[in-house]
Formats: C-alpha cells, structure tokens, sequence
C-alpha cells in the first residue's frame, strides 16, 4: 500500500471524498491542489499538513493569507499543478481535476512511474493514446477511479480473454424522457442525479449521456478492448457497477451501495483491500433492471462511440466542445438540447481537417482550444 499521495484537485467532490479515504487509511498528503476554492484549500493544508499545495492563479493573494501562519510552500496556475505532479516524493497521484486540464500533470506523472488513481476521464478522451504509450513508457500504473472502470478492473483481476464489457449507466435523472420534454431542462433540473451525488460538470454529463460517451472511450483505452467489444447497458439502480463477460460467457459484475470511496480506495491500496467507510448492500429485495439507451433523445453517446472510430485529434475536439458547452449551459446561455446540437456540429464542421492521425501533445491543446472557439462563435 502506498504511504504518500499528490492529490491533485482536492477541493472537487471525488477530491473530498478522495480525503475521507485518507483518514479512513491513515496515509500521508505530499502536495494538495484546488482551482478556486481557497477557503477549503487552506482548511485542507490545516489538517492534513502537505508539504505543498497549488492553488489557481486569481486566489492567490487570498490563499496565501489564509495559510500565512503555516509552514507550507506555495504553488500557482497550471504549472504548478504540473510540477506537483512529478515530484518525487510521493508515490501516488490522484488525479481528480476536472477536464483536459489533468493531460499535462497526467503525463507528468506517468513520466516519473508513479500510480495515477484516475478520476479525470477527459484527459483519457482528449489524450488517448498518448497518455497510456506514457504509462507505458514511464513504467507508471493507471488504476481506475470511476465506478464503472473500478468494477471492470475489479473483474478483470488475474484474467484475460476478455470477451465483452457491458458499462452500466444509470441513465440519469431524465432516463425515459423524449426530446420536446429535454428541451425544458434547466441547470436545477440537470445536476440532480438521482443515484449519485457529484459536481455539477458530470452532473450534466450524467444527463445528457455525454459522461457514458466519455466513459464508452475510457473504457477502450484503458483496457485495451476494441470499441466493438463494450456495450453499454442502463441500469437505474447503480448497484452493479460494470460487468465484464469471459469467452466462455461467464458474466463477472462488480456490486455495491453507489459510494464513490469505495473505487477510490481501492485504487490506493490495490491490490489490497481494506475495510471502508461505505454502508453495505442489503440484497433481500433488491430489483435489478437493465435497458437499452434512447440513441434518439440522447444523441450524444453515437457521437462519441464515432469520433473514437475515427480517432486522432478528433475525441479532443468532441471533448473540448462539450466542455465549453456544458459550461454555457450551467451558466444559462444555452439550453440542454442545444449542447447537444453544439457538440455534434462541432465534430462535423469544425475547420481543423484534415484529422491530425497521430497528435502531439500540443496538438491535442490546440484541437481543444479551436473547438471551444468554435462552440462560442455558433451560439
Ligand atoms: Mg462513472
């Protein structure tokens, strides 16, 4: 089991949860990293007493005065979450920053052979490839932090043959709905899962099946499977949180009460497990549905399972469009369904063709930052 963590992310809903696992474990925090929450940062640092912490560039004025009384190096913006992230101290990285902004310390950290507990799925589908030949290159373990990625790695545990992953979604809070009633949907309405409690970028994710698009491409890279081997399977309950089917067409699932510390301690004391903080599942009485998804209401899963078929630079567009959109929407400026109309015309008509095959890392920022461009000038 590891001693030491980088949390990167840290004030997020999975960097907080990330945190109870801590105590619950009793292991030591090297470096901590926020975006904007100072206030939390700083009380953070208190308790848990990092060697350094990061916090973004606006707040920090204010971060630094919060902690003027402690002894604790300060760090700022995205190059200080990068340099967090390879430093040597610490032998594991969570990684639990939210959107294509994780790439850089991702593979940071893979560069150093550390283990990545991974919680940042837009990285994986704007880098791809890139980031698991950096993995692999750098002799650093990526251990999965999504429920539906833990489940399958949980599976997949000393075998091989693989003959299908069925991802489990729960659908959302609007499973069942058609078009005209999406078209309603405010911000109120989308960041109320029903199942799960997270922030709000995956909670519209969740929503608009976006986040199982991500989740679909996730799941390729990390384990290795062609697109044609995952299926994706809706599952209102989230109790099963994956399965995963051998070549004799025996089905493992992973079960569970749908509590995010669960997969994140795993990923820090694999392949151990540990007693957790998590309630345990009472089977008597359970009922367990799976459905097929509405490729109508939900376009936007179709979309993502094309642009992973066409690959390249093109997942970092389909990403950093929907990225931008999902902000638009939380802000108000656009409606629910019009993100979803944002985000495929992007993919079709944004002028960065032809596809870059094999994308440098400074591609894959440039292709995200072109189709957010994109997304503001067409609404
Ligand atoms: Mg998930």
């Amino acid at each position: 089991m590891q001693s030491s963590i980088t949390l990167l992310g840290s004030t997020g809903s999975i960097g907080k949860q990330t945190l109870d696992v801590v105590r619950n474990l009793g292991l030591t925090v090297e470096s901590l990293s926020a975006h904007s929450n100072a206030k939390l940062l700083a009380d953070q640092c208190r308790e848990f007493k990092p060697k350094r912490a990061c916090i973004g560039e606006e707040k920090y004025n204010e971060f630094k005065l919060l902690v003027s009384d402690i002894d604790i190096e300060i760090l700022c913006g995205d190059e200080g979450v990068e340099q967090l992230a390879s430093e040597d101290e610490s032998e594991s990285l969570v990684n639990a920053v939210l959107g294509m902004k994780g790439l850089k310390p991702t593979v940071n950290a893979a560069s150093k052979g550390k283990k990545i507990a991974f919680a940042n799925k837009e990285t994986l589908v704007a880098g791809g490839k890139l980031v698991t030949d950096a993995v692999k290159a750098g002799n650093a373990t990526l251990l999965p932090v999504d429920s539906e990625h833990s489940a399958i790695f949980q599976c997949i545990q000393g075998k091989n043959k693989i003959k299908k992953i069925w991802l489990t979604g729960s659908g959302g809070p609007f499973f069942g709905k058609d078009r005209d009633f999406l078209k309603t949907v405010t911000p109120e309405m989308a960041v109320k899962h029903p199942r799960w409690n997270m922030g709000k970028k995956i909670s519209v994710d969740s929503a608009s099946l976006m986040n199982k698009g991500l989740e679909f491409i996730e799941a390729v890279h990390l384990f290795d499977v062609s697109p044609d081997q995952v299926e994706v399977v809706i599952h209102p309950q989230s109790i099963v949180h994956s399965l995963v089917e051998f070549e004799d067409n025996a089905i493992l699932a992973q079960m569970g009460m749908p509590d995010m510390r669960v997969c994140i301690q795993y990923a820090l004391t694999y392949p151990e497990r540990k007693p957790s903080q998590a309630e345990s599942l009472d089977l008597f009485g359970q009922k367990l549905d799976f459905f097929n998804y509405d490729k109508t209401a939900f376009p936007l899963l179709e979309t993502a399972k094309k642009t992973l078929k066409v690959g390249g630079n093109l997942p970092a567009i389909m990403n950093g469009a929907n990225e931008e959109a999902v902000a638009l929407f939380l802000d108000h400026k656009i409606g629910f369904t019009q993100m979803f109309d944002l985000v495929i015309d992007t993919c079709e008509n944004i002028n960065t063709a032809p596809i870059i095959k094999n994308p440098t890392i400074e591609d894959i920022i440039e292709s995200d930052k072109a189709a957010r461009e994109y997304v503001r000038s067409h609404i």
